[in-house]
């Protein structure tokens, strides 16, 4: 199976999976660079996958429809252009012979979902558009700090060896802040090193995967000591996970 990221407006990344022949995509806020892949590789374009109602990841739809060969999946409690096949957590779907399972995650939109699953010999994949990024998460549009902790945390017990698959090539930024967040960090020291050497070869830092995020994320982070302390001197109501979670959020949302 191949994983692809393709470039898309300012800094999103429409995710195409294929085998070769067939192609699913996930989140086309835009059409072109998704015809210029199917294209350029020979692909049939047999299914679109969406996380969310936004338009920089559903834009595209109508203008794929003519050249889809098979349904778009989307969140059951959201809107996305008609026709779509509403998906809730526990449900599953088949892509390219994988099973892949639906997971709320709701905060950055109160329907937001998320598609994990193991292709065979392979490391598993997550679609978490705007859910979880590297080193950060999405700002709360539509949802609580608690609904959002609860997400992460749900995304963060999956395998380790996850690959994660982010909307948004928001890593270097959000890495900065982690930095603030835990100056004693090494492993996000080292991994800030990794990413900035990506971004100047014009590679992307993604996919990521969970272990990695466990690692460095600070929004994966709230029960330790440093990140619990760096929220505190921000004003923290308490020193709990979603406390922690809550002020750091609020902080990030500020952060230059
Ligand atoms: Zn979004
Ligand atoms: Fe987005």
């Amino acid at each position: 199976m191949n994983l692809v990221a393709l470039p898309a407006f300012t800094d999103n990344y429409l995710w195409m999976l294929h085998d070769g022949r067939h192609a699913i995509v996930v989140d086309p806020g835009d059409a072109a660079p998704v015809a210029q892949a199917l294209d350029a590789h020979g692909l049939t374009l047999v299914g679109i996958v969406v996380t969310h109602h936004h338009g920089d990841h559903i834009d595209g739809i109508n203008a794929l429809r003519p050249r889809l060969q098979g349904p778009v999946w989307g969140p059951a409690t959201e809107r996305i252009p008609e026709p779509f096949l509403p998906m809730r957590d526990g449900d599953s779907v088949e892509l390219l012979g994988t099973r892949f399972e639906v997971i709320d995650v709701p905060g950055h939109t109160a329907g937001h979902i998320a598609f994990f699953g193991q292709p065979a010999g392979e490391a598993p994949i997550l679609f978490c558009g705007d859910t979880l990024f590297s080193g950060g998460c999405g700002r709360l549009f539509e949802g609580t700090a608690a609904q959002m902790h609860a997400s992460l945390s749900r995304l963060a017990a999956l395998p380790g060896d996850t690959r994660v698959c982010c909307a948004h090539e928001y890593t270097l930024s959000n890495l900065r802040f982690a930095h603030a967040v835990e100056p004693g960090n090494a492993a996000l020291s080292a991994y800030i090193v990794r990413c900035e050497d990506l971004r100047q070869q014009g590679l992307p830092t993604l996919p990521s995967t969970v272990a990695t995020e466990r690692a460095v994320n600070p929004f994966l982070r709230a029960s330790q000591a440093e990140v619990r302390a760096s929220a505190v001197d921000q004003g923290a109501a308490g020193t709990d996970p979603v406390s922690v979670f809550t002020a750091l959020r609020e902080w990030k949302n500020v952060f230059r």
